[in-house]
């Protein structure tokens, strides 16, 4: 059977390693490049992975409001964001709010701990083509190299 190809994914956001972490669940392989600590957004500043830039709070839990059912349509999902939200939760009434550093730490842990799960430092200046598999339909598929930085 054929490996599954290396996903990479530019940007460890709260998108980012999102994605990262349902790709591997599903056992295919990720590279996740990340400018931080290299480089800094005008808005970012913790080193960490999915750093919350404005408020800490993740919005309404209730069912009856669409924060909360995006909430619980990504716990039945097994979201690594919504757990470590939980793991890190601050008292905020009927919100979800974290604790932003625990929560930035309790990813970036989960995603560097993660045997499928290879991540880089460095600013992704280009993408490149994909490479396609060599078939006999197609003998002039581009040749294609890394993102470049
Ligand atoms: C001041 C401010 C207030 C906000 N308020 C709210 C709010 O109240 N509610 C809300 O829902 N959203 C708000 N947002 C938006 C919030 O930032 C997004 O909802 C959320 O962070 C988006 O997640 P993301 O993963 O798409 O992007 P980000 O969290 O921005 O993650 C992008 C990641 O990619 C990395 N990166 C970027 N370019 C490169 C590159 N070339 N190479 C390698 N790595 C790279 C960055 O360092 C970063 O870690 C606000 C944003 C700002 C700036």
């Amino acid at each position: 059977m054929n490996k599954p190809p290396i996903v990479t994914i530019v940007g460890a956001g709260l998108a980012g390693c999102e994605a990262a972490w349902q790709l591997a669940k599903r056992n295919i392989p990720v590279r996740l490049i990340e400018m931080k600590p290299e480089k800094y957004s005008p808005a970012h500043k913790y080193p960490g992975f999915a750093e919350l830039v404005c408020s800490n709070s993740l919005k309404a839990e209730h069912l009856s409001n669409a924060s909360g059912l995006l909430k619980a349509e990504l716990r039945a999902m097994d979201s690594l964001i919504l757990k470590c939200a939980e793991a890190s939760r601050v008292p905020a009434g009927g919100a979800l709010a974290v604790d932003r550093e625990r929560f930035s730490d309790a990813i970036t842990e989960a995603l560097k701990g993660h045997p499928l799960i290879e991540t880089e430092t460095g600013v992704v200046s280009e993408i490149s083509r994909p490479r396609r598999a060599s078939s006999p339909r197609s003998p002039r598929s581009p040749a294609s190299s890394p993102p470049g930085r």
